[in-house]
């Protein structure tokens, strides 16, 4: 069992560097937390599951096993200090608006957190969560906009414009990108794109396409997967 009081000075180490805190590593926690080690980030990650506590033991900067909806516990881990938390409780929602609320009272300047569904997303907007998450909604509508076209990943920016990832078509290779008129006729922009050597780069409007190539396209959400299905 981890001592709650061991971690404060550890944990106020790892809030002065880049860092972020993450209570609740369930699935999407725990994953959160290892993507943002592997790109550099110091991660504290906070559970009340004792095995989920163990089995991220030395895969995060710091894992503690303590009870996030606890004032003194927030604050003997230097929640505060942490300028990021992503609060990743989900099904108990009881948990999950407790810990929000504590977050804001303890004045964390940036706090995201996950909701189930949405009226469990309204609450954390209306106690002042900063960006309130869907990951099941949101993984839903991109892997339907995956599913139905050929594109190989798609982001959506925001309603209505996208981002998606696709072999660049065959109208759009051997000629300049200004001459294949990629926006002028399909609306769109190459942002950049992967040749054979496996290396992106920045399109230009000079920027000529070949067989296999893949490419980075932007604009508005039909108009990006229309030229995704292209030939
Ligand atoms: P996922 O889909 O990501 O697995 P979930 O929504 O199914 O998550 P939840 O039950 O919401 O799972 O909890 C996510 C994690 O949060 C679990 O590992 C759980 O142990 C942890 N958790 C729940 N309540 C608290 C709490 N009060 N303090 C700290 N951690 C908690």
């Amino acid at each position: 069992m981890v001592k709650f009081l061991s971690f404060g000075s550890d944990a106020r180490r790892i809030a002065e560097a880049d860092s972020v805190a993450v209570i609740g590593l369930g699935r999407f926690g725990a994953s959160l937390a290892r993507e943002l080690m592997a790109s550099g980030t110091e991660v504290l990650g906070i559970d009340s599951d004792e095995d989920l506590v163990q089995s991220l033991n030395g895969h995060l900067t710091q894992v503690v096993r303590a009870d996030a909806t606890k004032l003194d516990v927030l604050q003997q881990l230097a929640i505060d200090d942490f300028d990021r938390v992503v609060l990743a409780i989900g099904t108990d929602i009881r948990a999950s608006i407790l810990t929000a609320s504590l977050l804001l009272q303890l004045k964390v300047p940036v706090v995201w957190a996950k909701a189930t569904d949405e009226q469990h997303g309204l609450i954390l907007e209306q106690l002042g969560v900063h960006k309130v998450i869907y990951p099941d909604k949101e993984m839903g509508r991109r892997v339907a906009h995956l599913v139905r076209g050929a594109a190989a990943d798609y982001l959506e920016i925001d309603k209505g414009y996208a981002m998606v990832k696709a072999a660049a078509p065959t109208q759009v290779q051997g000629r300049t990108l200004t001459d294949a008129g990629v926006r002028t006729e399909h609306g769109v922009t190459i942002a950049a794109y992967r040749p054979a050597d496996g290396v992106w780069r920045n399109a230009e409007a000079d920027t000529v396409l070949s067989a296999g190539d893949i490419v980075l396209v932007v604009g508005p959400t039909i108009r990006v997967e229309a030229f995704a299905q292209l030939r």
